[in-house]
């Protein structure tokens, strides 16, 4: 049973499901994500080999190994892709990378008989089918990885945002008060979106779809399309990256502690 408070949407039909969090101790706090449309599957971002057996066996007892169609992978870190080599050799799920990581992926040890089922998207992004509905791969790049994807979800009105919108430290699953949330993401946006002119031109594209939830891969979900928008107006504001840290561009003077 999945408790209320991580089925993001559910019309009978069509589920959007924050999985249980399996990550402790010393890994970044990870949100895996869960779309079901009549019976088929796709898993977003599923992290790394201590989540992946527990992952296998929530996603088997909710609607099977054998329906889960796609494997998502927003971009290429290690909290995204580490176990990818278990999920394709156990369910028949094809997974869905930018191109730009094709062959780095396999580093992370992908077995030669599976490979083949990791599938590069171009840079314009594209359209799956899962069960009845069609899910639209969007382009995220630079945000942060250069080659990096996003999932907009029409049924649910969900922007799976992967890790833009990341918030770290705060003890709640969804955003009531933006203005106090801010605090939790502003660190991760300065130093790892590499120029507020990246964020200008995202949010004019998602501007044009219907969202009423923004679902990233780190902390806190925002909900309702007043508290969306203020979260695309603080994007279009911030500044980040190399805009305001080029003066690090110097050669040390300090030796390393340890
Ligand atoms: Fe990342």
């Amino acid at each position: 049973m999945v408790p209320d408070e991580r089925k993001i949407f559910d019309n009978g039909s069509h589920q959007n499901i924050l999985l249980e969090d399996y990550g402790h101790g010393e890994m970044v706090q990870a949100n895996v994500h869960f779309i079901v449309d009549n019976g088929q599957g796709m898993i977003l971002d599923p992290g790394g080999h201590k989540v992946f057996k527990h992952l296998l066996s929530e996603i088997g007892g909710l609607i099977g190994i054998d329906n889960l169609k796609y494997i998502f992978l927003s971009h290429q870190d290690p909290d995204i892709v580490a176990a990818i080599n278990g999920w394709l050799m156990t369910t028949k799920a094809t997974a869905l990378s930018s191109v730009l990581w094709i062959r780095f992926i396999p580093h992370f040890g992908v077995d030669k008989l599976v490979i083949d089922r990791i599938k590069g998207i171009p840079d314009e992004g594209t359209i799956v089918r899962l069960g009845s509905t069609e899910l639209y791969i969007i382009p995220g790049h630079f945000m942060h990885a250069p080659g990096n994807l996003q999932v907009y979800d029409p049924v649910s009105k969900i922007l799976y945002s992967g890790d833009l919108g990341a918030s770290l430290g705060q003890d709640y699953i969804y955003v009531e008060n933006f203005e106090e949330h801010i605090q939790y993401m502003e660190g991760f946006h300065r130093r790892y979106i590499p120029t507020s002119k990246v964020l200008k031109a995202w949010v004019r594209m998602v501007r044009e779809l219907d969202i009423e939830t923004i679902a990233p891969q780190h902390g806190a979900i925002i909900k309702g399309k007043e508290n969306v928008n203020k979260f695309f107006d603080w994007l279009e504001n911030l500044e980040c990256g190399i805009d305001i840290m080029e003066d690090v561009y110097k050669i040390p003077t300090k030796t390393f502690e340890g």
